[in-house]
């Protein structure tokens, strides 16, 4: 089968025929539809520190993809050939004391699909069952392709009870997009985004920002001035991993205010303890998404009416991966959909 892999520890990817993935007894085999570029993606394609130290040669890339299933093991229950399916990438050991209490996103012996293991980059990948999502509703291909980061909004824009708050998102990347039109829709006041780039600006709004705002040219008081907010945002969502974000971000919360942090930061930075405890403040760190109850709820967000169109901005053929992951990288677009064959 076709599939896109580093092949060689070095930057570059290649597209190449490999064996099908063997499966077990617990495995279900998945025809794969459409992929979702994400930017640990982009990391591996570069090949830089991170990537070279959680990456070995040869792994076939990709974990954000939707397909069909294509065959079961003997022991899967309630998979059938032919069901829609995303997959949770993140495998996790189901022996470490969070995975026996039912936190698996807590594991601490998580694997990555695409990173740790051979991924979604293919004509076929093969996932244990556990870790197979069934869309039993209609879903938009393009949509479920895109369901891990999507689950990555929510886990994050859902940490803390949100509605009737105002919201400051820092980070107009596509999780960050996703994040406001969660937001938006779970019942925030004012969403407020922000970014450096005004492409991404735009789709902010189009997905339900109360006001996107370039930090290069107005600060976030500004913002809160313009809102008439009084006392600061009670609600942060760092999705940028930047330094100054995450300072900006301190600098604007309300007293008891809580913060959700996505955003990976490059390497540490400072910032002001004193004002994490004198403003009394959270900071919780989100990784992955809850299994399953992230998954419920991305599904029944889309089926009480939540618009994702708006943050994909492009979508190539497999062959044309190379432009595709070229658009991904630069700081205009939204999510890019790699096609396989449907
Ligand atoms: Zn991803
Ligand atoms: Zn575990």
């Amino acid at each position: 089968m076709k599939a896109l892999v580093k092949q060689h520890a070095e930057p570059g990817l290649w597209l190449m025929d490999v064996p099908e993935p063997d499966t077990g007894p617990g495995d279900v085999l998945i025809k794969v539809l459409r992929t979702g570029i994400c930017g640990t993606d982009l990391h591996i394609r570069s090949w830089d520190g991170w990537a070279r130290q959680a990456v070995s040669t040869p792994r076939v890339l990709g974990h954000e993809f939707v397909g069909e299933v294509a065959a079961v093991g003997a022991d899967v229950q309630d998979i059938a050939v032919g069901d829609i399916v995303s997959g949770e990438g993140h495998l996790v050991c189901g022996k470490c004391r969070n995975c026996l209490a039912g936190r698996r996103h807590l594991c601490r012996s998580t694997i990555g699909l695409g990173v740790g293991r051979d991924g979604a980059f293919a004509e076929y990948v093969a996932l244990p069952a556990a870790n197979v999502w069934v869309h039993r509703t209609k879903v938009d291909l393009d949509i479920a392709a895109i369901f891990d980061p999507f689950g990555n909004a929510v886990h994050t824009a859902l940490s803390f009870p949100l509605v009737g708050e105002d919201v400051l998102i820092t980070g107009a990347g596509p999780i960050g997009i996703m994040a406001a039109a969660v937001a938006r829709h779970a019942g925030a006041r004012n969403v407020v985004i922000t970014d450096v780039s005004e492409p991404r600006l735009d789709l902010a709004r189009k997905a339900g920002a109360t006001l996107a705002l370039n930090v290069s040219e107005h600060d976030i008081a500004e913002a809160q001035r313009r809102l008439e907010l009084r006392e600061g945002f009670d609600i942060g969502l760092e999705m940028s991993g930047r330094p100054e974000a995450m300072r900006d971000m301190v600098d604007n919360m309300t007293h008891g205010g809580r913060i959700a942090m996505l955003g990976l930061p490059a390497q540490e930075f400072a910032i002001d303890w004193s004002k994490i405890v004198t403003s009394m403040i959270t900071v919780k760190g989100i990784y992955g998404r809850e299994m399953f109850e992230t998954w419920y709820a991305m599904t029944v967000l889309l089926e009480g009416g939540l618009d994702l169109s708006p943050v994909i901005t492009g979508s190539y053929d497999y062959q044309d991966f190379d432009a595709a992951f070229d658009e991904a990288a630069n700081a205009r677009s939204g999510k890019i959909i790699l096609n396989w064959g449907a």
